[in-house]
This record gives structure tokens, C-alpha cells and sequence, in this order.
């Protein structure tokens, strides 16, 4: 099964894609984390994305699409996280699958207030070693600030902070959005009311696959 998970910053993708790919035996690709990676360790492409995305902007489309070839794996089932997040990743992603005999499943969308993204993402914390991802009030590490995971102390992102947030949810609406349509269209489209709490928003996710 390949799926995508579609939605603005926050709406909680990341949190529900590592643990249904855990359960499904999907590969769990965020471009995300594989760009922060990228730039942790100081590659060339990490180097050429990390003015964007300290700046809240999206990496420009040939660098990202030429990264999604190689990892994306020719059998297997995935779920893209963050990815497709314009209408040219999108026909880019519908070339490679078509090469590849692959298909998308589904496309989920998560849907969430504004309000609610702004209270996940300046609450959210990561694992800088192991990318482990919780949250201050919604899904705390069981000792302050450690990961429950690995131990390491967890970090803020960046581009969590207020100014770059605001110009990430505009990005979202300009660039990514349109995709919504875009899937709609192909009849791949599936709404998710990614409101409610961690566990409510799982179950969803499973009835919607079953
Ligand atoms: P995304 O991958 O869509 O950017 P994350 O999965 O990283 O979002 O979630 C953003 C923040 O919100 C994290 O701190 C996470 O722990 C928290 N979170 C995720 N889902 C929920 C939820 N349903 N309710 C409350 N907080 C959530
Ligand atoms: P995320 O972890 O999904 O919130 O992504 C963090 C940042 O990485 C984004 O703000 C972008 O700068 C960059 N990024 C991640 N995925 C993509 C993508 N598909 N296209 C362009 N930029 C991306």
C-alpha cells in the first residue's frame, strides 16, 4: 500500500506516519527528516536546503524531486510524509510510480484549525539524535525534556519558532493546498479530522484503511 499524507505543518502527520508504517510495515519517508539530516550532517544537498528552511520556504522542487527518486524504493509500500508539497512533486511523483508500476492508494488529508497547529508546533519537541517527536502539553517525554527513546535532551526546531511558523502555514495555503483539489480530481482523496487527540486521530486513520 502507498500512501501520501497531506496537510499543513503540525497537523500531526509525522506522529501518525511512524506509527501506522510500524504497524503496516510501511517505509515511513519524511522529506523532512531526511533534509534535516542533511543538514545535521552537512551534505551538499543539505547545505543548498537549509537556507530555506530556516526561512520557512519550501526547498526548491528539483532538489527535492531528484532526493524522493532515490529513496523511494520499487516494491514494498510507503508513506510519503511531507511529500508531494507542489503540483509539479506531484506530476514528478505520478511519473516515478508510473515507471516504477506503482500506484498511490490513498491521500490523506489532515485537517486541523489553525489555532490547534499553532499550540502543536510551538509545543512540539524533537529527539535531535533518534527524531523521536513529542509534545510539551499533548504527548510529554516521561522525564522533562529527556527522550524516552535514547535519553538525549530534546531540542525545539528551528523553524518552530512564532515569525517562521506564520510563513510556513502561508506557504502551506499557496503552494501545497492546491494539491488538495489536484487528488480530489483523481478521486485519491480522503479527509481526516485531525483534531482530536493522538489515540482518536489513529483509530480514524485505521478505519479510513480497513
Ligand atoms: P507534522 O508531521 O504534520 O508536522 P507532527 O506529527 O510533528 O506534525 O505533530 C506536531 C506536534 O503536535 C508534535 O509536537 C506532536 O507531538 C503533536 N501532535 C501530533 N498529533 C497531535 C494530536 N492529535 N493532538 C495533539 N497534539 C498532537
Ligand atoms: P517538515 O518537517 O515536513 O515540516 O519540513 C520542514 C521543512 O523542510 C519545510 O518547511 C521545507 O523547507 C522543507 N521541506 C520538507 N519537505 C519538502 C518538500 N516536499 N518540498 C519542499 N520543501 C520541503
Amino acid at each position: 500500500m502507498n500512501l501520501v499524507f497531506l496537510g499543513p505543518p503540525g497537523a500531526g502527520k509525522g506522529t501518525q506516519a511512524k506509527r501506522l508504517a510500524q504497524e503496516l510495515k510501511l517505509k515511513h519517508i519524511s522529506t523532512g527528516d531526511i533534509l534535516r539530516e542533511a543538514v545535521k550532517e552537512g551534505t551538499p544537498l543539505g547545505k543548498k536546503a537549509k537556507e530555506y528552511m530556516d526561512r520557512g520556504e519550501l526547498v526548491p522542487d528539483e532538489l527535492i524531486i531528484a532526493l524522493i527518486e532515490e529513496v523511494v524504493p520499487d516494491s514494498g509500500g510507503v508513506i510519503l510524509d511531507g511529500f508531494p508539497r507542489t503540483l509539479e512533486q506531484a506530476k514528478a511523483l505520478d511519473a516515478m510510480f508510473e515507471k516504477k508500476g506503482l500506484s498511490i492508494d490513498k491521500v490523506i488529508l489532515f485537517d486541523a484549525p489553525d489555532d490547534a497547529i499553532v499550540e502543536r508546533l510551538s509545543g512540539r519537541r524533537s529527539c535531535p539524535s533518534c527524531g523521536a517527536v513529542y509534545h510539551v502539553k499533548f504527548n510529554p517525554p516521561k522525564e522533562n525534556e529527556l527522550c524516552d527513546t535514547c535519553g538525549t535532551k530534546l531540542v525545539q526546531r528551528e523553524d518552530d519558532r512564532e515569525e517562521v511558523v506564520r510563513k510556513r502555514l502561508e506557504v502551506y495555503r499557496k503552494q501545497t493546498a492546491p494539491l488538495i483539489e489536484y487528488y480530489e480530481a483523481k478521486g485519491l482523496l480522503v479527509r481526516l479530522d485531525a483534531s482530536k487527540d493522538i489515540a482518536s486521530v489513529y483509530r480514524e486513520l485505521e478505519s479510513i484503511l480497513n
